[in-house]
């Protein structure tokens, strides 16, 4: 079995365990830790605030650069080093929100666990239904499919399971691209994405 092999079958073993564990909605989470209340607002700001900084900073590069020959280079630069925080802290600060409306969830028709689930369906597997995808690593490229482009600034990053868009900055995680591809609700997104 080779590294590689190795650190696939873990991660494989990881998954099944977190499966295995039993699954709180948001609802019950508060129940059993109402002190979550008054943090869950402060984590919030200062994720808010971790997340426009990285933001910000992106932007900032690809203005600086924008008609710049290294900008090839330097959109390289921001998607290893800077797209996964990004990813990260935007994921984290929709995550949070829903804390504070947990009630939003339920009345849409689906439950918390339909949408874990849907939130694991690999989100190459949607994109590649309309999309030209170049795999490089664990990211593939393609051109976008919410603006006009010549050249693909559209990314799928499959460890986080989203995408963003450098050139208009969409960006969203496998339900949010479902429904815009797809043109369907949330609801039906999330049903769709269950096997
Ligand atoms: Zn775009």
């Amino acid at each position: 079995m080779s590294i590689k092999n190795e650190g696939e079958y873990f991660l494989k073993l990881k998954k099944e365990w977190m499966n295995s564990l039993p699954r709180y909605s948001k609802e019950e989470l508060l129940k059993i830790f109402p002190e979550a209340k008054k943090i869950i607002p402060e984590k919030i700001k200062e994720t808010e605030k971790q997340y426009l900084y990285h933001k910000n900073e992106i932007k900032r590069l690809l203005k600086k650069f924008e008609n710049h020959k290294d900008l090839y280079f330097v959109e390289i630069f921001i998607e290893v080093f800077m797209m996964e925080d990004l990813l990260k802290y935007k994921s984290r600060l929709m995550n949070l929100k829903l804390f504070l409306k947990p009630k939003a969830k339920n009345v849409s028709g689906v439950s918390d666990e339909e949408i874990q689930i849907a939130q694991e369906y690999p989100i190459e597997k949607i994109a590649e239904q309309y999309l030209d995808l170049d795999r490089f690593g664990n990211r593939y490229k393609a051109l976008c499919p919410f603006h006009n482009e010549k050249t693909p600034s559209f990314y799928l990053f499959t460890d986080s399971n989203r995408y963003y868009c450098f050139g208009c900055n969409e960006g969203g995680n496998v339900i949010n691209l479902t429904m815009a591809l797809f043109g369907i609700d949330f609801v039906n997104a999330v049903k769709m994405l269950q096997n």
